[in-house]
């Protein structure tokens, strides 16, 4: 294992192969019986079927153990599955503040079982490791700049700093009458006032809103605000497929993968 300084706690030490995304929310990915069973990835600028984990040498085995009892260890088992999708069946069970069709408002401790606190760390894990490198290959970057929040994000996930001011993060639990199964990876999304980065596990989305001007409603009524909510709605998979539909006319496809659409299309 190489020495290096870890990103997280700053001291020198061997570093580990780190995953941006944990390798187990990938596992539930991979068709069974498809011809090529690997997990579609999305990027800005690249769509394919890749088993390739996107990993680098980037933090100790102390920080690596943050990440896993900070929060992947209790939502990874929970998130969608060929069989099922344990924590949307938790988040059903309990009574909405609000629901509207298929969405629906929940107050976060209203929910049996449901662990706040390990979401909000997985959810902030992630957002800060895509933001101290480019974590992409072969020409397609994977990185959010955090800027001058990066510090406080940092901190936040060391476990030594209270959740950063201005900042909110949404969790959004997708119900199962829409596809799940697919990862998108750390973006930045087109966004005036503020800034949004998202990224996505199967069923799950995560939505970090950052900036003076994000709007105090939404720093109250998020999973991290006074309110502590979190929402249950289909609207990411559609903005998915549009965005899917967006990137499909622009981006970089594996030949693998278009020889696979190609296919279907057949069908
Ligand atoms: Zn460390």
């Amino acid at each position: 294992m190489p020495m290096g300084i870890c990103k997280l706690c700053g001291e020198e030490k061997e570093l580990l192969k780190s995953h941006l995304i944990p390798a187990a929310a990938f596992k539930p990915l991979r068709a069974r019986e498809a011809s090529n069973p690997n997990p579609l990835v999305v990027t800005n600028d690249w769509i394919g079927q890749s088993s390739e984990q996107v990993a680098a040498h980037v933090c100790c085995r102390g920080c690596e153990d943050i990440f896993n009892e900070g929060g992947e260890e209790w939502l990874l088992p929970l998130l969608a599955n060929l069989d099922g999708f344990p924590l949307y069946e938790m988040v059903a069970k309990a009574e909405p503040l609000f629901r509207d069709g298929e969405v629906a408002l929940y107050r976060a401790e209203g929910i049996p079982g449901f662990e706040l606190g390990k979401t909000i760390h997985f959810g902030m894990a992630i957002f800060w490791k895509a933001s101290v490198r480019d974590w992409g290959t072969k020409g397609r970057e994977i990185y959010v700049d955090l800027g001058s929040y990066a510090e406080p994000v940092r901190q936040f996930v060391l476990g030594r700093a209270p959740f950063p001011g201005r900042m909110c993060l949404g969790v959004c639990v997708l119900p199962p009458t829409v596809p799940l199964l697919a990862t998108l990876m750390p973006v930045q999304t087109k966004q005036r006032e503020f800034h949004r980065f998202k990224f996505y596990v199967p069923g799950v989305e995560f939505a970090l809103n950052v900036g003076k001007q994000v709007p105090p409603e939404m720093l109250e009524w998020s999973a991290t605000g006074v309110q502590q909510i979190v929402s249950s709605s289909p609207e990411f998979a559609r903005t998915f497929g549009r965005n899917y539909v967006d990137a499909l006319a622009t981006a970089r496809i594996s030949p693998n993968f278009s020889r696979h659409l190609k296919e279907r299309s057949r069908r």
